[in-house]
């Protein structure tokens, strides 16, 4: 009966059996799961700790240089050996635009300048993924390409002439 409620909740915050909090991070009694400002949240019943479920935000670049596009290659599953805009997590207290850059830096090896947001893409399209990525348009300042971290490749392509994309997000932002 409480798996189905959790169950029911989880579905209705778009959430995965990894978000599971089945201890308090605080003083690690079990949790109760309660309603608590209209969303059954786990909720200690010790020390009243109320566990919310933050959303995880990713930061993008889109580098464009006349035609073409800066592209990585996926070294990690899912999607692995697919090519998407450069793009990582966002720490928590990182602005949003200095984690764009620094994933950049750690995916292709290039430093960037961040010029502006170019789009906020909502929608979590795997269990490990982002709830909503913040794409940034970018320019090169220097650097060497090199992939690294993430990346298996990185490339410069044709706008008109891109390989398979991994995401939707990356789609959206190329093709739509
Ligand atoms: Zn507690």
């Amino acid at each position: 009966m409480v798996d189905a409620v959790i169950r029911k909740t989880q579905v209705a915050l778009g959430m995965s059996s990894y978000s599971f909090v089945k201890f308090c991070p605080r003083c690690g009694s079990p949790v109760e799961y309660k309603e608590k400002f209209g969303v059954v949240r786990p909720v200690c019943p010790q020390c009243n700790y109320i566990h919310f479920q933050d959303p995880k935000v990713a930061a993008a670049v889109l580098i464009e240089e006349d035609s073409r596009v800066l592209l990585v290659q996926r070294a990690n599953e899912p999607f692995r050996g697919l090519w998407t805009l450069p793009a990582g997590f966002v720490n928590g207290g990182e602005d949003p635009a200095e984690a764009a850059a620094r994933e950049c830096l750690e995916e292709t090896g290039l430093t960037v300048q961040i010029k502006q947001v170019y789009d906020v893409i909502s929608g979590r399209e795997h269990e490990r993924g982002a709830d909503f990525i913040i794409v940034y348009v970018a320019e090169v300042l220097s650097g060497t390409m090199a992939p690294a971290d993430d990346a298996d490749a990185v490339e410069w392509f044709e706008r008109n002439n891109l390989p398979p994309l991994a995401f939707k997000a990356t789609q959206k932002v190329l093709i739509a």
